[in-house]
């Protein structure tokens, strides 16, 4: 059963993983150098995809590349994310799957790119026609718009998408794509008043300073590229009605305070200089004093009581600081509303759909907050179901199919969403309870709490919890808890948490923005409506978030799921480096090699009876052209007469599983030869 093929071409490292002689980190890591060194950046571990950013353009995406690996099967060319694009698109075409594309990674690892190959590579080659053409040319220019407001520039990435995204695309029963919906998730509006050392603000706002001279405001549209957003379907008084909000923003954040003494010895806030306030307000159709005066007081309603104080300088930036990330978060989110309202299929022929999930990476950086809390928890339900759908499934399909199988021991992180999520005394929990609790609340306090709470949890850690094995350990200073995640340990500074998570915004502001003369703002802030007087408190960021990762894991589950892991090579953005310490580690957190053992213990491939009879009837005499038995039968022929060694398969219930890629390829030889 000699075979050649270009998945175990020895110069270049072998194509997938489980072929891999001997297995261990070191060969593991090697194969991937080597590769890498090759200009090949893709590898398998059975159907899962390894893709390492090269960090540079690679002739591997052309248009002749899409019709090589058009309509082949998956083993049989080298390995490329064409080739899962194809599989997922066929199987959905063809065996009626819904399929979701699963691409998880750090930061730069090359996750967005990776999603815009699949679905220029779907867009290749599903159905053609004018109105098929107009949705795919929507579906695909959404992405220059969402980023273009919801990327920046980081240390890590000069593109780096600060939300997270799924984006469901619908098609026909042709495999004609309908439309789509696109779900967001976080956006990290924190970024609009603050950005961490070397990195940028949002990329709209430098689209729009490079284009608009100050005072040319009223015609900003003009210098920015709104070409995607008119093809995604805006009309040009809506994308001027986006720039001005985008330019009041920055207006917003011009604006300064100083403190003036008052008689009886506090400090009331004053606008320094009113001149950016009033170019604001000009923007957004809002009187002056309205706005002036919402950035003085604060007034608290309770029951039939009206209760206004003023503000010190220190609240005024809070303030204004709470108004920024609002109108900004807010206006992205209605972009994204208003893009599926352009880009949504007509219910009724709606069929089959494929899920793109492209969603921040794991992020370890020096000051660890809210955000990266928020990032790493949804990382972590991520690898659980990465865990449930590829280690655990794969070990539950020998069982259900009555194949002989010892289990494989991997690391279950539940344990960690666990103490995350919990709804008694998981962390997000203990910050809700908090931030609901009458009294003085403060991230200290919040911090105590856990220290009381989550002490003897195994993942977690802190130097002021109970029974602290840290009493004097300075790597953890006091206003920090530790945990230890799937990927590694991550030190939070709790400073913010009580904050971020209430998200409040004074009822003042937001009643000014509804009295704005601007029909978009005046929707973003509905409940600033005066005659909608809601004591009730909006939920809180966590638990937002909370409840939409597990509406999306949801959905996740009922759909088949394609693994696109990313790695990034080196810290540098730069192409041909490969640094080994940072490979190893991406190799391990992402559970890689139990990965490749789960595989390799196990079957490669797997196939039910049928389609594997169709495919492969050719090659045996008794069964072709026809074979008039039960097709398991047809299959034990097939096999039998082409000399297959038993020990290379097992006959499940109803599929055929193949231990060793080998054996396929030499069917797919067999059947090439033909
Ligand atoms: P992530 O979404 O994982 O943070 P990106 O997909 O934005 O990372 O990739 C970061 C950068 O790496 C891109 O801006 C691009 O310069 C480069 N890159 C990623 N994938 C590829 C690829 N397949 N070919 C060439 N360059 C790539
Ligand atoms: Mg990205």
């Amino acid at each position: 059963m000699e075979v050649k093929t270009s998945l175990l071409d020895n110069m270049i490292g072998v194509g997938d993983m489980v072929l891999l002689e001997p297995l261990s980190e070191d060969s593991f890591l090697e194969n991937l150098k080597k590769r890498f060194d090759h200009n090949e950046i893709y590898t398998y571990i059975g159907s899962v995809v390894i893709s390492m950013n090269p960090y540079r353009s690679l002739p591997i995406f052309t248009p002749e590349k899409v019709e090589e690996y058009r309509n082949r099967n998956f083993y049989e060319l080298s390995p490329h994310i064409y080739a899962l694009a194809d599989e997922a698109y066929r199987s959905l075409r063809d065996q009626d799957k819904d399929q979701c594309i699963l691409i998880t990674g750090e930061s730069g690892a090359g996750k967005t790119e990776a999603s815009k190959l699949v679905m220029s590579y779907v867009a290749a080659v599903c159905g053609k026609g004018q109105e098929v053409n107009k949705v795919k040319e929507q579906l695909l220019q959404s992405n220059p718009v969402l980023e273009a407001f919801g990327n920046a520039k980081t240390v890590r990435n000069d593109n780096s998408s600060r939300f997270g995204k799924y984006m469901d695309i619908e098609f026909d029963f042709k495999g004609d794509p309908l439309g789509g919906v696109i779900s967001n998730y976080l956006l990290e509006k924190s970024r609009v008043v603050k950005q961490p050392r070397g990195e940028r603000n949002f990329h709209v706002f430098y689209q729009l300073l490079s284009g608009a001279s100050d005072d040319t405001l009223s015609n900003i549209s003009v210098f920015l590229d709104c070409n995607a957003m008119q093809i995604v379907g805006f009309m040009e008084d809506e994308v001027q009605s986006v720039l001005e909000l985008v330019a009041a923003v920055l207006k917003l954040g011009n604006i300064e305070f100083k403190p003036e003494s008052r008689c009886n010895g506090t400090d009331e806030s004053r606008i320094k200089d009113k001149n950016d306030l009033k170019e604001m307000c000009e923007l957004l159709g809002i009187e002056q004093s309205v706005l002036e005066r919402a950035f003085s007081y604060r007034t608290v309603e309770a029951k039939m009581e009206k209760v206004s104080t003023t503000l010190n300088v220190a609240q005024a930036y809070y303030a204004r600081d709470a108004l920024a990330k609002n109108l900004y978060s807010r206006l992205f989110s209605w972009l994204v509303t208003r893009i599926n309202e352009s880009i949504k299929a007509q219910a009724k022929t709606r069929h089959k759909v494929m899920g793109v999930l492209d969603i921040y990476g794991f992020e370890i950086f020096e000051d660890n907050s809210f955000e990266q809390f928020i990032i790493n928890y949804c990382n972590e339900k991520l690898q659980q179901i990465f865990i449930e759908l590829t280690l655990h499934e794969e070990q539950e399909e020998y069982i259900r199919e009555g194949i002989e199988w010892t289990n494989i021991e991997y690391f279950n992180n539940a344990i960690i969403c666990d103490l995350i999520e919990n709804n008694q005394n998981g962390i997000l929990a203990m910050l809700d309870e908090e931030c609901l609790r009458p009294g003085t609340v403060t991230d200290e306090t919040f911090l105590d709490k856990l220290n009381t709470i989550c002490a003897e949890h195994q993942h977690f850690e802190s130097r002021l919890s109970k029974n602290s094995k840290f009493l004097n350990d300075h790597s953890l200073p006091h206003n920090c808890f530790r945990i230890q995640h799937y990927a590694g340990k991550v030190l939070y500074r709790v400073e913010g948490f009580v904050d971020k998570n209430n998200d409040l915004l004074y009822r003042d502001l937001s009643q000014a923005m509804y009295k704005a003369n601007h029909s978009l703002i005046k929707q973003l802030f509905p409940e600033g409506n005066p005659s909608k007087v809601n004591l009730k408190r909006p939920p809180t960021a966590g638990f937002q978030f909370k409840a939409s990762v597990g509406t999306l894991m949801k959905n996740l589950q009922t759909k088949n799921p394609n693994y696109i892991r990313c790695i990034k090579p080196n810290d540098k953005k730069a192409s041909h480096i490969f640094t080994e310490s940072l490979v190893r580690h991406q190799v391990r957190y992402l559970g890689l090699m139990e990965n490749v053992r789960v595989r390799r213990a196990g079957y490669a491939f797997r196939q039910a009876y049928e389609p594997c009879l169709e495919r492969y009837k050719m090659l045996c005499k008794r069964t072709w052209p026809h074979w008039r038995g039960p097709e398991r039968e047809g299959v034990e022929v097939l096999m039998t007469d082409l000399q297959v060694p038993a020990d290379e398969f097992s006959y499940g219930r109803s599929k055929i599983f193949i231990r060793n890629p080998r054996t396929l390829f030499f069917l797919e030889e067999r059947r090439r030869q033909c």
